[in-house]
């Protein structure tokens, strides 16, 4: 038996627990994963609803592990918020799609990226200084990069988040409120926060189809967005039926499978439109 260490308890690695096994191995392996370069991005369009257009791509992590292959974002990344590996991981994640950003934006195609960020980091009081020096290294215009935040990690301490996001779009970006809708929150922070763009969650999305009642919510949302002042994509689109509603009840921006799934960043440069020869 091995013990690790949990939040203020421990539990007790178990072999009939192989769920506890694979989580203590990723865990302990996550600290080697970057210096092991089995970390990378892949990145998935974001289109214009009414144009079609490219408008953006949202970085997404991938994991490659040497045993378990792919490890899904959404089971590591609360590995790395817990294990405290979540501060070197988003930083490069950062560090990374600027830098890509930046080659596109080179290439003549000044399109944005989307980074998520964890709460951790959110709440980090020097999250401002380590965004300003990313952008610094890497040159990528401010209005280039998109900070996607959850409710959750915004409302769980909202004076502190408040003052880190006054000090985030100081810099110039912009930031978008990830999986809206699924926090049973009050909207009252939307006033406060200074958020440019509400991304409706998928669980909306993909029920758009089913009940008139799901298609008022997401067009309440929209309708919400322009009250506001904010930009509005929808995400996890997979189907024209889905598609077409959404355009109808004008939702500004979309991104799911539809358009595209997550890729590395040549696919995405092949997507781009070409530019003429000098
Ligand atoms: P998210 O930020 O909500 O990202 C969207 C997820 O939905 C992605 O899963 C994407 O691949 C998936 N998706 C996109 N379009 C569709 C669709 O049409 N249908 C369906 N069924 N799924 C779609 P992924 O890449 O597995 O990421 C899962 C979660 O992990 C993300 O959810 C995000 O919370 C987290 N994550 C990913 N990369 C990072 C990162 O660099 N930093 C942090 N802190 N979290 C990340
Ligand atoms: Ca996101
Ligand atoms: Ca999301």
């Amino acid at each position: 038996q091995v013990k690790y260490g949990g939040r203020g308890h421990h539990r007790m690695y178990c072999e009939t627990d192989p769920g506890a096994s694979r989580k203590f191995i990723l865990e302990k392996d996550l600290g080697l994963a970057l210096e092991r370069e089995q970390l990378f991005l892949h990145y998935q369009p974001q289109i214009d609803s009414g144009t079609l257009e490219l408008k953006g791509v949202e970085a997404l992590i991938r994991w490659n592990h040497p045993e378990f292959g792919l490890v899904s974002p959404a089971e590591f990344i609360p590995i790395a918020e817990e294990s405290g590996h979540i501060g070197a991981i988003g930083g490069w994640v950062l560090s990374e799609a600027c830098t890509q950003a930046k080659r596109w934006s080179d290439e003549g195609s000044p399109i944005k990226v989307g980074v998520n960020l964890s709460p951790q980091q959110l709440h980090r009081p020097d999250i401002a200084d380590q965004v300003r020096n990313v952008l610094e290294q890497t040159g990528l215009p401010p209005e280039l990069l998109d900070l996607e935040i959850t409710e959750s990690a915004a409302l769980s301490r909202p004076e502190l988040v408040l003052v880190r996001l006054q000090e985030l779009k100081r810099l110039g970006l912009t930031i978008s409120v990830d999986d809206f809708g699924t926090g049973y929150s009050s909207l009252s922070y939307l006033e406060t926060f200074p958020v440019d763009k509400i991304k409706i969650a998928r669980q909306f999305t993909s029920k758009l189809e089913n009940r008139q009642v799901n298609r008022m919510i997401v067009s309440h949302i929209v309708d919400l967005a322009r009250t506001l002042e904010m930009s509005v994509i929808a995400e996890g689109v997979e189907s024209e039926n889905q598609a077409a509603i959404l355009r109808a009840i004008e939702c500004v921006e979309m991104q799911g499978y539809l358009f595209g799934h997550p890729v590395p960043p040549e696919e995405i440069s092949r997507m781009l439109p070409l530019q003429p020869e000098l």
